[in-house]
């Protein structure tokens, strides 16, 4: 099989694993498995400042201490730069981005009546301010891309069918801020291609990320990966596992009680007996039998 399956699991190291970030790496782990394919490890380093030194280490150390391998040697966004600006010349020439000079403060502004909310990774609604060139001259410059009108539908594999009008929802979003920090959506799409994943297997709060991606794939004429968004792990307030909400580094002694619980929020049993290869190997059946990867 070998290149019919590439997976990938997308850490950004603002921290180490937690009970939550567990769940996307062992299923991103399992799916590709189960697919007899590949799985890939990528640092999402591009938020330099977010990033804690050292804790890409650690994240590696943490997946290795479960028995999570990656099958080659991983990559650290940082250092990809030239990629990311190279699909941005491309989108540029193509008439398809194009320089914002906006500061927060106009976009709110621009959005102030619509009363829109912000979640993970969303900016405030874009009104298509500079459009037409730059509206505030000298200013430092964002790039974003210009998105297409019309609604965008794509499959989850467990979600199901899913729709998004990026237009109106989200608007030009941003591929290089300006103080020249690649975007997440950016940098995600670009690296997903150029290691050709074809599945991706992540946390649910990034579902809303994917319309965005699927923009930005076609605008650059890339091949569109499967997705399938897994379960979040909540801490005590209701939300998302976070370090703000009590995620704890996972305890490297007792890796397959960690797993276990991530197992769990997955759907499969939790191991009670055997080694921690054993509890994987089983997983991986029960995976292969409850994702029916050979349909998808
Ligand atoms: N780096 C992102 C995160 O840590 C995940 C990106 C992805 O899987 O697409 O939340
Ligand atoms: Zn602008």
């Amino acid at each position: 099989m070998g290149d019919s399956y590439i997976g990938r699991f997308a850490p950004s190291p603002t921290g180490p694993l937690h009970a939550g970030s567990l769940v996307a790496a062992l299923a991103s782990w399992l799916d590709a498995r189960a697919h007899d394919g590949r799985w890939l490890v990528r640092m999402e380093d591009v938020d330099t400042p977010r990033c804690i030194p050292g804790t890409d280490q650690l994240i590696l150390q943490q997946l290795a201490a479960c028995g999570l391998m990656p099958d080659e040697t991983p990559l650290w966004q940082s250092q990809r730069g030239a990629l990311y600006q190279a699909a941005l010349g491309a989108l540029t020439h193509a008439g398809l981005a194009y320089p914002c000079t906006c500061s927060r403060k106009d976009v709110e502004a621009a959005q102030a009546a619509r009363g829109i909310e912000r979640s993970r990774f969303t900016e405030l609604v874009y009104p298509g301010t500079c459009r037409n060139g730059p509206t505030r001259p000298g200013r430092p410059q964002a790039w974003r891309l210009r998105v297409p009108a019309g609604t965008v539908h794509w499959q989850d594999r467990r979600l199901g069918p899913q729709q998004q009008d990026v237009a109106a929802t989200v608007g030009d979003f941003v591929l290089r801020r300006a103080d020249g920090l690649w975007a997440y959506q950016l940098a995600v799409v670009v690296d997903d291609a150029a290691q050709g994943v074809t599945h991706v297997v992540r946390g649910a709060d990034l579902a809303d990320n994917t319309a965005r991606q699927i923009v930005l794939q076609r605008a650059l004429g890339l091949p569109l990966p499967r997705y399938l968004h897994v379960p979040l792990v909540l801490g005590a307030n209701g939300e998302k596992l976070s370090k703000q909400n009590g995620a704890r580094a996972l305890d490297l002694s007792a890796p397959l009680a960690a797993l276990g619980a991530a197992a769990q929020v997955l759907g499969l049993p939790t191991a009670t007996r055997g080694t921690l290869a054993e509890a994987l190997a089983r997983w991986v059946t029960q995976w292969r039998d409850s994702y029916n990867p050979g349909r998808d």
